[in-house]
C-alpha cells in the first residue's frame, strides 16, 4: 500500500491561502465528470448504492471531512462492491475501498491520512469482535449465516442485526 503520511491530513484545507485539498463542490464537479454513469444525489448521510449506481452525500454531518468520505464511498461504487454475506466479508470490502479511496485521494488532491483509515477500520473490527463473540462463553465464534453466529466452544447461537455499525442486537437463541 502506498499511504500518504500523517500530519499532511485533514486540516490543509484550512492552513493559509495554499490548499491543495479540493472542497466537496469542487470534487463533486471532477468526479462527475470522470464518472458520468455514477449518480450523486445529495442526502442526509453518506452511502452507495450499487443497485442504483448511486452515491448519496451530505455537506452537512459531523463529518469534518466529507471529500474523504465521498472518495470512500467511490471507491465502493469504482470496486463494484454490492452484496456481502459476512461480516468479515464487510470488513475486507472496507479494508479494500479504503486501499482504492487512497490511490483516489491523490488523484483529486485530497489528503487522506493513514491515522483516519486505521479510525476508520478500527471500527469495523469493534464491530466485527463484538459479533463474533459468544455471549455465553466469549470465545470468539465463526459466523454461521448472513445474521447468525454459532460458538464452537459452548454451541449457542445467536442472532445478530443487518445493519452495519449500529450498536449490534445480540440475542441468545439457544443455550447448551
Ligand atoms: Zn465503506
Ligand atoms: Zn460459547
Amino acid at each position: 500500500m502506498d499511504h500518504i503520511k500523517s500530519n499532511t491530513a485533514t486540516k490543509s484545507h484550512t492552513t493559509g491561502g495554499r490548499s491543495t485539498t479540493n472542497n466537496l463542490a469542487t470534487l463533486l464537479t471532477a468526479v462527475h465528470k470522470d464518472h458520468p454513469a455514477i449518480e450523486l444525489v445529495q442526502g442526509d448521510h453518506f452511502h452507495w448504492s450499487p443497485a442504483k449506481n448511486r452515491i448519496m452525500y451530505t455537506d452537512v454531518s459531523h463529518n469534518d471531512v466529507p471529500e474523504v468520505t465521498l472518495l470512500h464511498e467511490l471507491a465502493h461504487a469504482l470496486l463494484h462492491h454490492s452484496t456481502f454475506t459476512t461480516d468479515y466479508e464487510l470488513l475486507l470490502m472496507e479494508v479494500e475501498a479504503w486501499e482504492k479511496a487512497l490511490t483516489l485521494g491523490k488523484k483529486y488532491k485530497v489528503a487522506i491520512t493513514d491515522e483516519y483509515v486505521q479510525n476508520c477500520l478500527d471500527t469495523y473490527r469493534d464491530w466485527l469482535y463484538m459479533r463474533s463473540t459468544c455471549p455465553s462463553c466469549g470465545s470468539n465464534s465463526l459466523q454461521e449465516s448472513s445474521k447468525t453466529y454459532r460458538c464452537f466452544n459452548c454451541q449457542t447461537t445467536w442472532s445478530v442485526s443487518s445493519s452495519r455499525l449500529c450498536r449490534p442486537y445480540r440475542k441468545s437463541v439457544t443455550r447448551n
